[in-house]
């Protein structure tokens, strides 16, 4: 019931696609979290919201283990060309409204969650890491890949593509909860 509602909720918001999942096949892995390390986005060690300072996979998986449903979000847009850089921000700016939109609302309605994001956090002009406390703890959450999660992995669990075509881009992003509030802290399933 409560997944139908937070579906045409994540629809309104401006979603292009949204599917479910169990978390049940979800795997934290550390190799995933190792692409993170490589560094190639410039941003590890540089924000609240990425690695290190957003736990570890382990740490990450037994938050989720709390957890028995998920629901997944994308934004598709499209590209003018393979180097549309322009596209590609702006999609990703109206994914990340969209999702900060979309958290809002379910926390409202389901109280205990655990959202996962795109990318870096871009809430403030200059990040505050490593030398003062985060400025919106309440608003900040990890992306999935910072999570150790693969996102054509967990599409897959949802049933939905990764991929939709050459000139498309895509953000991912899911919020992982219960279907009832008191089922918070009482998932039996294993890691
Ligand atoms: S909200 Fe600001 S201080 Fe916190 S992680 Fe995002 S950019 Fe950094």
């Amino acid at each position: 019931m409560i997944f139908s509602m937070l579906s045409k909720l994540a629809h309104q918001a401006g979603f292009t696609t949204v599917g479910e999942l169990d978390t049940a096949g979800l795997r934290f892995s550390p190799e995933v979290r190792a692409m993170c390390a490589a560094d190639r986005c410039g941003k590890y060690n540089k924000s609240w919201s990425c690695p290190p300072a957003c736990g570890t996979p382990e740490e990450i998986a037994q938050k989720a283990a709390r957890y028995s449903r998920g629901l997944l979000v994308q934004t598709t847009g499209i590209m003018a060309d393979d180097f549309d850089w322009e596209a590609i921000r702006q999609v990703e700016q109206l994914h990340k409204k969209q999702f900060d939109t979309l958290v809002r609302q379910v926390k409202y309605l389901v109280p205990h969650c655990l959202p996962m994001g795109c990318g870096v956090c871009t809430r403030c002009r200059r990040c505050t890491y490593p030398d003062k406390p985060c400025r919106f703890p309440g608003k900040v959450y990890p992306s999935m890949e910072a999570c150790g999660l693969l996102v054509s992995e967990v599409c897959q669990l949802a049933g939905v593509p990764y991929y939709y075509g050459s000139r498309t881009i895509t953000y991912t992003s899911c919020i992982l909860m219960n279907e009832r509030e008191n089922d918070h802290g009482n998932c039996k399933r294993t890691l």
